[in-house]
């Protein structure tokens, strides 16, 4: 029994924690019979054991040497055995895919005897020493960090592609040298020895620098190490009768039914996915290998019946023998999720609760992206391959760490991209390659990114070096800008004008009914999701038009409407009035008297198109030094009037108060519940407004549902304070409904006394972007651009905590808040309204937390209601 290794014959796809993604694939298949060449997977408990103390743990080699001789004895071959030498492949395959982004070695196996043998037995003398070259420059790049350019340098003077077997001989002894120049040692001839160094170098590349940076990205943990496999190698390079491709099961880029991918005729496994050389489509392998592609058909009906969902698959064909060499549940666009979500629900496959856990809201989130304007888009300089959906307008880089620099949009510009470039990828808006299909290095990590990528672009000369990208006598240069459509392949001269997307007009609008399947499917999830879902998702409005926008994308409700962006523009000097008014009760009054009647018809209106709903209204938070001019700005205008000795007027009557209102710390100053008892009359006239405005539009027959707000309450007798105040004024306003009082729960002091606080509140709505400010102790306007970054690096967070919500820390604060709360009032009505609401990752906490609403900006609406759905199936 091992500890460590496991035979594909023992696994399954449950056990992908233990054996990786592939290992656990690569078990699946071979239980269900599909031609899947012997080998084993060891365990990603053994790369974390290496992580941990540098060394693999003591039994795991004897383990390895166990499980080889079980393969060589199915394979009737030996490792290094010159008569019948069996070769092997060793691959990376953790948790999570991360496409490229660690080693992997072929040809294992082979040295100065065994290649003699493989020549005598396959009767391809090329074919030997050209695998014995390849296994040369892979293992000494991968294990011994030689550069590939030192190999490609002489392969490349040699006459590369076009070599025969003595030259390809020369290229090997040539490669030997290179081998011991860099390490000062032979290059390894003990075929174990090799196996033995793959592994560690495989363990090893699990922390290698793009890794690093692509699980960053990804937000997948430093600490899952990988799972290693070791696979009899079969040969794809073999002649045209072998070749090598990678299929699907539907298109993952539309979700259209049909077998889809790509074939590489006498060629390796790599080349493929590197998008080196160009491949032909799937279907071709009908004519060229008939009985192969009916086999691989049949396989791939059984992996999708099994699966239930999008298979994706690696496969070689050698000699006319075909061999599963990878399968996994595929990536796909968003696009290709919904439809193919509601299709396999439509097959009987699935049901609409799991169609919705095949779906996120980040999903959503792209499908509401922005696509170019049709009607504006000039003749396309020329069309290449659409392999990552959306639009993006940037200017030209060609390498990838000034991509990484720039800080102007860009499009990443390349002939083919590797691992090496995923910074570039990260930074630019939008990728463009010369070469490689769909399933390239460039299209696969870009569709993870769900950023738009046009590949595979042959009609375009890029010539990194002079710095231009040539089209049909076009010339482009370094920073010129170009604008390249995922969703078609067209890339444009130029900037494009880009229009919303047809998804977010539909829902925008309430079009009714599409025939557009992404349409329709989303639609049909969306309602899913509406029906299952508790949790209910209001909207972020502060005007009639955003209210009435919101109730179209189905918010029920208003949960933050914040009063403050009613008090700019064309309503400063009102303001202006009110804070110069100072001690002078009668000049106060009368500011908040020419105030009332605007703010009436602001809380009107909103109130009319959320008729029936709830509306939640906050009372002002923003310090009052924000409603006036800046202190330099007014400064230098007082100085010169001063300099051409007229009067500055009003202006020196605006700097006095700026002065005396300047704080140094603003967000922790005189804000919030603290203007409302500071400032006489500024809440009272707000609620006034409120009440007034409630009380028409039910003269008019309307059913209004104003609640009041109160923000940055710490202590519960400020609420107390505003509370007594607020309900006279009501009381004195003939007409006007029960209108509830609630509190925000922002400042880290209320969380923690929330019992007393919600003696007072009939609801309360988290702002976690102050509660995050302030529990964390960052201030929101400053720290993003300033450690974030570095922060991220060292995995304090894997997301800013302004942008998906701490649980352990901010999340704790909540729970407490919730408990304590309900605890003292039952019927306590709690949502959140910070940025978190309409974050997807976020929601599922908000809805385990037991809240009974998020609030979001209007177009995160529908990315919300999913995931509210979501959180129940
Ligand atoms: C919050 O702090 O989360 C909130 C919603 O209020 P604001 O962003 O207006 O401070
Ligand atoms: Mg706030």
């Amino acid at each position: 029994m091992s500890t460590y290794v496991h035979d594909f014959l023992d696994g399954n796809r449950d056990a992908a924690d233990l054996l990786g993604g592939k290992g656990a694939n690569l078990a699946e298949m071979t239980r269900l019979g599909l031609p899947v060449p012997p080998g084993f997977t060891i365990t990603t408990d053994a790369c974390r054991v290496y992580l941990k103390t540098g060394a693999a743990p003591v039994e795991l080699m004897r383990e390895v040497e166990d499980h080889l001789r079980g393969v060589e004895a199915r394979m009737d071959r030996r490792l290094g055995d010159p008569g019948h030498p069996l070769l092997l492949s060793v691959r990376s395959g953790g948790r999570f895919s991360m496409p490229g982004m660690m080693d992997t070695v072929l040809d294992i196996g082979l040295n100065d005897r065994t290649v003699e043998g493989l020549a005598t037995i396959s009767g391809d003398a090329r074919f030997a020493w050209d695998s014995y070259r390849r296994l040369i420059q892979m293992f000494g790049h991968t294990v011994f960090d030689i550069p590939g350019a030192a190999f490609d340098e002489v392969f490349t003077a040699a006459g590369a592609e076009d070599l025969d077997a003595d030259a390809l001989r020369g290229v090997v002894a040539a490669y030997k040298e290179i081998f011991h120049r860099h390490t000062g040692r032979e290059f390894p001839q003990a075929p174990h020895e090799q196996v033995h160094l793959a592994v560690l170098a495989v363990f090893r590349s699990w922390n290698s620098e793009r890794a690093r940076v692509y699980r960053r990205q990804e937000h997948i943990p430093d600490d899952l190490g990988t799972a290693v496999n070791v696979m009899a190698m079969v040969f794809g390079n073999r002649g045209p009768d072998s070749g090598t491709g990678v299929a699907f099961t539907r298109d993952p880029a539309t979700g259209r039914r049909g077998a889809y991918g790509d074939y590489l005729p006498n060629a390796q496994g790599e080349d493929v996915v590197a998008g080196v050389r160009n491949t032909v489509p799937l279907e071709a392998l009908k004519d060229l290998q008939p009985a192969c592609y009916e086999q691989l058909a049949a396989n791939m009906d059984a992996l999708e019946e099994h699966y239930r969902d999008l298979c994706d698959i690696e496969f070689t064909i050698e000699r006319g023998r075909l061999w599963m060499l990878q399968t996994r549940v595929g990536k796909r666009t968003p696009e290709a999720a919904f439809v193919i979500a509601a299709q396999l629900c439509d097959e009987g496959l699935i049901d609409l609760d799991e169609a919705l856990r095949r779906v996120s809201g980040a999903q959503l989130a792209h499908l509401m992206f922005p696509a170019f304007d049709p009607a504006a888009t000039p003749e396309p300089l020329a069309t290449g391959v659409a392999a990552s959906p959306g639009a993006a307008v940037g200017a030209i880089v060609f390498d990838s760490a000034a991509a990484a620099a720039a800080t102007e949009p860009v499009i990443l510009v390349r002939r083919e991209t590797n691992p090496d470039d995923l910074p570039g990828m990260i930074a630019a808006v939008g990728v463009l390659t010369g070469r490689g299909g769909k399933t390239s290095h460039a299209a696969v990590v870009a569709r993870g990114m769900g950023r738009p990528c046009v590949c595979g672009a042959e009609d375009l000369d890029i010539d990194p070096d002079a710095g231009t990208l040539t089209a049909h006598g076009t010339v482009l240069h370094t920073g010129d800008v170009i604008s390249i459509d995922g969703t078609t392949g067209e890339i444009y001269p130029g900037r494009v004008p880009v229009r919303p997307s047809a998804l977010m007009r539909h829902l925008g609008e309430a079009t009714g009914e599409s025939d557009d399947p992404v349409i329709a499917a989303v639609d049909r999830l969306l309602a899913h999701a509406d029906r299952v879902a508790r949790l209910g998702v209001h909207a972020n409005a502060d005007t009639p038009e955003d209210a009435a926008l919101a109730r179209r994308l189905r918010a029920t409700g208003v949960g933050l409407c914040r009063t403050e962006h009613m008090f700019l523009g064309e309503r400063r000097p009102l303001i202006e009035r009110l804070i110069l008014a100072g001690d002078d009760d009668a000049e106060r009054e009368a500011a908040l008297a020419a105030l009332l009647p605007l703010q009436r018809a602001d809380f009107a209106g909103i109130l009319a198109a959320m008729d029936g709903l709830p509306v939640t209204i906050r009372l002002l938070d923003p310090p009052l030094h924000e409603f006036l001019p800046a202190l330099d700005e007014l400064s230098a205008r007082v100085a010169r009037a001063e300099a051409l000795g007229t009067d500055p007027g009003r202006d020196a009557l605006l700097l006095a108060a700026v002065r005396r209102l300047h704080e140094q710390n603003p967000m922790l100053g005189l804000r919030g519940v603290r203007l409302g008892l500071v400032v006489p009359g500024l809440y009272a006239m707000q609620v006034e407004a409120i009440a007034r405005a409630a009380a028409a539009c039910r003269r008019a027959g309307g059913d209004p549902r104003p609640e009041i707000m109160v923000p940055l309450v710490g202590d519960v007798r400020e609420l107390a304070a505003v509370r007594r105040e607020a309900e006279a004024v009501i009381a004195r306003v003939e007409g006007a409904p029960a209108i509830l009082l609630g509190t925000m729960i922002e400042v880290p002091r209320a969380a923690l006394l929330a019992g007393e606080i919600a003696e007072q509140a009939r609801f309360f709505s988290f702002g976690t972007n102050d509660l995050t400010q302030m529990g964390w102790g960052f201030s929101r306007d400053d720290v993003e651009g300033a450690f974030f970054g570095r922060y991220l690096e060292l995995g304090v967070f894997t997301t800013s905590p302004f942008e998906t919500i701490d649980e352990r820390g901010i999340g704790r604060l909540i729970r407490i808040a919730v408990d304590e709360g309900r605890r003292s009032r039952p019927d306590l009505v709690v949502g959140v309204c910070g940025e978190h609401g309409g974050d997807p990752a976020s929601v599922r906490f908000f809805h385990d937390a037991g809240l009974d609403h998020v609030s979001c900006s209007p177009y995160r609406v529908p990315i919300a209601r999913l995931e509210a759905g979501r959180a129940v199936v």
